[in-house]
C-alpha cells in the first residue's frame, strides 16, 4: 500500500465548514485519513497546486471538544485568508458533486472520470464545475459614492449594485444594464478593478469603478431597498473585508483621502 501523506481537510456540512480547535483559534484538520467519518471525498488541487482533500459529512455535528462547525462565510473571521480561500474552492467542488450527479441532458446517473470532470456513460455529455460571473460597479460622482442596500443582503449593510451576467453580454454591457436597471443612472468611464472568486455558491465577482454620467436615482424595488450617493464622512455600514465590493470601497477611500500628499 502507497504511503499516505498528511494532507488538509476541507470538511463540510451543507454550508458549515469543519475546524478544528487549536488553543484559542481553529485550523483545518491537516491528517492523514479523514479526521471523522465523511459520506464523500473529493481531491483538490488548489490554485497554488496544493493538494487537498474535500469532503462532507452526512450528518450535522454536535460541537465537540475538539471539532466545530463553522458557516464558511464566517470561518473568513477564525482562518488565515489563504486557508479561507482554499475552503471556498473545495466548498465549489462538492457543490458541484452534488448538482451533477445524474446527466442534464438524459437523467442517466454521472460517472466521475478525472477530479473536475464527470460522464455521462449513456450518451457522453461531458460535465464541468461551472462559474457563474457577476459584476459589481463602484459609482463615483464629485467626491461622492454610489452605495446601495438590496434586499438580498445579509444584514444592513451597504454595498455596490451588483449583478449576473447574461448569456451573450460583455462584462461592460451587463456593468451598464444592470446601473440602468437598478438605479436609472446612466455611467461612463468604466474601468476594471479586479476579480474574486465568490463561492457561494459558485460565482466569480468582477469588479468595475465608473464615474456617474447622468439620470436621476430610480430604484428597482423588487432589488433595492436604498441607492444613494454618499461623501467619505457620512458612510453607511459597509460590506465585510472579505469582499471585493469592501476592497472597492476601501481604494475609493484611499483615492479620494484629503490627507494624501
Ligand atoms: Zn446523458
Amino acid at each position: 500500500m502507497e504511503d499516505q501523506k498528511k494532507q488538509y481537510w476541507y470538511i463540510f456540512y451543507d454550508d458549515k465548514l469543519l475546524l478544528q480547535k487549536r488553543g484559542e483559534g481553529f485550523a483545518i484538520p491537516f491528517e492523514e485519513e479523514a479526521p471523522l467519518p465523511v459520506a464523500r471525498m473529493l481531491p483538490v488541487t488548489m490554485p497554488d497546486g496544493t493538494e487537498a482533500m474535500a469532503a462532507s459529512l452526512d450528518a450535522p455535528l454536535d460541537e465537540t471538544e475538539q471539532f466545530r462547525l463553522v458557516g464558511l462565510r464566517a470561518s473568513f473571521d477564525c482562518l488565515e485568508r489563504s486557508f479561507y480561500d482554499q475552503a471556498g474552492k473545495a466548498y465549489e467542488l462538492l457543490y458541484w458533486d452534488k448538482h451533477s450527479r445524474y446527466c442534464p441532458v438524459c437523467g442517466t446517473p454521472t460517472i466521475q472520470q478525472g477530479p473536475i470532470m464527470k460522464k455521462c456513460p449513456k450518451c457522453g455529455n461531458e460535465i464541468f464545475p461551472s462559474v457563474s460571473p457577476a459584476i459589481l460597479v463602484l459609482i463615483r460622482k464629485e467626491n461622492s459614492v454610489l452605495l446601495v442596500h438590496a434586499r438580498n443582503f445579509k444584514g444592513s449593510f451597504h454595498g455596490l449594485v451588483a449583478g449576473f451576467l447574461e448569456t451573450g453580454e460583455t462584462l461592460e454591457e451587463c456593468v451598464r444594464r444592470e446601473v440602468r436597471e437598478e438605479t436609472g443612472l446612466t455611467i461612463r468611464n468604466i474601468t476594471y478593478f479586479g476579480n474574486q472568486p465568490w463561492p457561494y455558491p459558485s460565482n466569480l465577482m468582477v469588479g468595475f469603478m465608473a464615474d456617474y454620467a447622468g439620470g436621476k436615482i430610480k430604484l428597482q424595488e423588487e432589488e433595492l431597498s436604498t441607492a444613494a450617493f454618499f461623501t467619505r464622512d457620512h458612510l453607511p455600514e459597509l460590506p465585510q473585508k472579505l469582499s471585493l465590493a469592501r476592497r472597492m470601497i476601501d481604494a475609493w477611500l484611499e483615492e479620494t483621502d484629503p490627507n494624501k500628499p
